[in-house]
């Protein structure tokens, strides 16, 4: 029998989103354990901004490449090439990422177990029973006792589905991709290791997009979709035959959901509140979550840290307002997005030409980069608002 242990915070799933908040509530001298039940590689096209990389202090070494362009690929094979500029995106394997944001909160004094989480229990005396299996022990079952719980286990979350109304209902993208060992430069693939290609083409995805992400020696190439009796691995075959990459060896072929929209609640009103992936938070039309996941793990973190000061539950919903406040008005934009130019060739083709457009690429690069919707230069913003309206209209060629 083992006395039962008791911590302030369970956080369960060590992904960036649980990890940054177990990170940053134990530099807060919080007690915390950190459940990752450590199964297999999070499937991911591992781009991250340099917004993330200087908000979360990532060090340099993570990064397998930096990618100085995106090239769009319409319907027609037309391709537009936009330069990131003066910066980058930079690119992670989540095999060595996410172990190493789990050493850092592990560092930083929180509890790290390799352990899949089973169930919780509400008790009388408002603390919480967090019952889970315990890998390095062989499938021991355990409980411990905490104060608060931060769901952070990815979408289709467990606790989300446990705990938060609303939390199994979640929309998602699948989203499949295998990982080659890049061509070598002089090999006659169409592939650039500075550069991301995202084909926009109804036979590769009929609802998102397809890609290919360079990251140093191993390159992904994947495909998403919402639609059922969908197969990504065909797209995956049929896109690598396109680049030249058919032949490559394949390294690991994996998917995953992504989720499509925010739930509506992050909280039970109690004292559990969900992050990252688990609470839906993924931009829309680009699939990004990774930036927004670890920022999400921020706000759990400090809404749970005033909820251990104050006991006052209430605290738990500043999570998502002050998430929503920052990027809602992005993550409408994206949905809208989505929802237009990823429905048909004729738009996805207009879609890509609008990329051609300076001032397009510019605030694109911006708003991805900086996380900032730029206000500096409200002319383009105008110019881009009439050549919208123009393609929507069918008045634009
Ligand atoms: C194919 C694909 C490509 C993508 N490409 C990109 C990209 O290029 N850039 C980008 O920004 N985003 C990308 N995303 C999205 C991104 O991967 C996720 O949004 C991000 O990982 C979310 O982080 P998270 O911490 O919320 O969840 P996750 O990264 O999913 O982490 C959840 C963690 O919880 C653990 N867990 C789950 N259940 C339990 C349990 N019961 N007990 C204990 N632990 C548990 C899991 O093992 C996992 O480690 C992609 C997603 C997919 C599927």
């Amino acid at each position: 029998m083992h006395a039962t242990e008791h911590f302030d915070v369970v956080i369960v799933g060590g992904g960036p989103a649980g990890a940054t908040a177990a990170t940053d509530l134990a530099r807060g001298g919080h007690s915390v354990l950190l459940l990752e039940r450590a199964f297999r590689i999070k499937p991911c096209g591992g781009a991250i901004p340099p917004r993330l990389i200087e908000d979360f202090d990532i060090p340099q070494h993570l990064l397998v490449a930096r990618i100085s362009a995106a090239r769009m690929v319409s319907p027609a094979n037309e391709r537009v090439d936009m330069p990131v500029g003066d910066t980058y995106v930079g690119m992670v394997d989540r095999d060595v990422f996410d172990p190493w944001l789990r050493k850092r909160a592990a560092e930083a004094g929180a509890t790290v177990r390799t352990a899949t989480f089973k169930d919780l229990e509400y008790r009388d005396d408002g603390t919480v029973c967090v019952t889970y299996l315990d890998k390095d022990t062989v499938g021991e079952r355990r409980q411990v006792v905490a104060r608060a719980v931060i769901g952070a286990d990815g979408a289709r979350s467990r606790v989300a589905a446990r705990c938060v109304p609303g939390g199994e209902k979640v929309r998602t993208v699948f989203a499949y991709h295998e990982i080659v060992e890049s061509p070598a430069a002089n090999d006659g693939a169409d592939f650039d290791p500075q550069r991301c290609d995202v084909w926009y083409q109804g036979r590769l995805s009929p609802d998102f997009y397809a890609w290919v992400f360079p990251h140093g020696d191993k390159t992904s190439i994947g495909v998403g979709s919402e639609q059922k009796g969908f197969s990504a691995p065909d797209s995956v075959a049929k896109l690598r035959a396109d680049v030249g990459l058919a032949e490559a060896r394949t390294v690991r072929r994996e998917g995953a959901p992504i989720p499509l929209k925010p739930l509506k609640r992050w909280d039970d009103g109690r004292n559990v509140l969900l992050a990252g992936d688990a609470a839906g938070v993924v931009a829309p039309a680009s699939g990004e979550g990774i930036y927004y996941a670890m920022v999400g793990g921020r706000l759990a973190g400090e809404a749970v840290a005033q909820f251990l000061a104050t006991g006052d539950a209430r605290v738990l919903r500043r999570a998502r307002k002050r998430f929503m406040r920052e990027h809602g008005r992005v993550f409408f934009i994206l949905g809208m997005m989505q929802r237009f130019w990823y429905t048909t060739d004729k738009r996805r083709e207009k879609f890509v030409k609008i990329c051609k457009d300076p001032d397009v690429q510019y605030l694109t690069w911006q708003a991805y980069t900086q996380k900032k919707l730029q206000r500096a230069r409200p002319v383009a913003h105008v110019r881009i608002f009439f050549k919208d309206v123009a393609h929507l209209l069918g008045f634009a060629r």
